[in-house]
């Protein structure tokens, strides 16, 4: 196991080694793990090769500002550059790239895998984070790392693990953090006020979901927030996914579909979470994907919320009638 990963480090170094220029992508919509591994790994290969030109591309997020910013190529001028994919499994989803020719592709993500095929590939569906990965490849190969670069690792790695809460969290995720920890020597508690700075208007919209989620007898909420509703708390569509990890170890709830619709793009986006049923595989068939217990999909038609709401439904009473027997 452990010479498989060492052969894997390996060929990361020798691809990144190869190419002078490089171009860091993840998905739409990202979040402080998608963009805190970017980040941390275009600055890692400019600290290592200060001669590269290195950048981490896509549509940045204001409340994420703190990690760093992101940098605007054009494509054109770029010859082609090593691609790097992170925390992304499909083409559709990646962030910035439909102007760009790339030579190779360097893939490193936690999801299953789907249509995106590294030139060299490192997807480990058992690991918490992006974050935690690149931070494994920091540790073990010549990147070097700063101070900013372990403290968005950390950021990244606490977020998608929801501080080591769920269960992408592994005995390697702690390893890596101590490491992490030990090597940087990082202020980690000060960082938890820009990754839980929130205001009171996302806590009474948190309310707002607890009183109005509809709970089937099959242990599975549902809600969908109107444009409406999001007026009237002062938050923005964001603010839905923001609140679907605060939903677990409630004793009626084992999976909870958030919904809201997106006006800019004419969707409805979905959230879904689960301890109970695996729901990847049926946000699958509606346009949407993720891990096994942390998914969403992206849905035109309102019927397909509700034919996917049903799924759910049905995957939950088949797990409760697996429990009871
Ligand atoms: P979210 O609920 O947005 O935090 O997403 C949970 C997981 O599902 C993440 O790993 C996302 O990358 C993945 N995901 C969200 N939306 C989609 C989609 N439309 N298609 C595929 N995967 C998705």
């Amino acid at each position: 196991m452990i010479f498989i990963k060492k052969e894997i480090y390996k060929k990361i170094i020798k691809i990144i080694k190869k190419y002078d220029s490089i171009v860091i992508a993840r998905h739409i919509g990202p979040d402080p793990d998608a963009i805190a591994s970017q980040i941390s790994l275009r600055d890692s290969i400019r600290l290592t090769y200060p001669s590269k030109k290195v950048y981490a591309i896509g549509a940045g997020v204001n409340k994420f500002r703190y990690l760093g910013f992101l940098d605007k190529i054009d494509s054109m001028e770029l010859n082609n550059p090593l691609l790097i994919l992170l925390d992304v499994p499909n083409f559709i989803r990646v962030d910035g790239i439909e102007d760009l020719n790339y030579a190779a592709i360097l893939k490193i993500d936690h999801h299953p895998s789907e249509d995106i095929k590294g030139t060299v590939d490192w997807t480990d569906t058992t690991k918490s984070s992006t974050c935690e990965m690149i931070a494994e490849l920091i540790l073990n190969t010549n990147l070097l790392m700063d101070q900013k670069i372990a403290e968005n690792l950390y950021t990244g790695i606490v977020f998608d693990s929801d501080r080591f809460l769920l269960q992408n969290t592994s005995l390697e995720t702690f390893n890596i953090v101590y490491q992490l920890l030990n090597v940087s020597k990082i202020n980690f508690v000060a960082l938890y006020d820009n990754l839980y700075d929130r205001s009171i208007n996302e806590e009474k919209f948190r309310a707002y979901i607890t009183n109005n989620l509809e709970i089937s007898a099959n242990k599975m909420g549902f809600i969908y927030v109107t444009n409406e509703t999001l007026s009237k708390y002062k938050v923005e569509g964001v603010a839905v996914s923001n609140q679907v990890n605060n939903f677990y170890f409630i004793n009626e709830l084992i999976c909870w579909m958030f919904v809201v619709y997106d006006e800019k793009n004419e969707i409805f986006k979905v959230n879904i979470r689960s301890r109970g049923p695996i729901i990847n595989t049926i946000a699958n068939n509606y346009n949407g994907g993720g891990h096994k217990y942390a998914s969403g999909a992206r849905i035109k038609d309102f019927k397909d919320v509700e034919l996917l709401r049903k799924d759910l439904d049905i995957a939950c009473e088949e797990y409760l009638k697996e429990q009871e027997n």
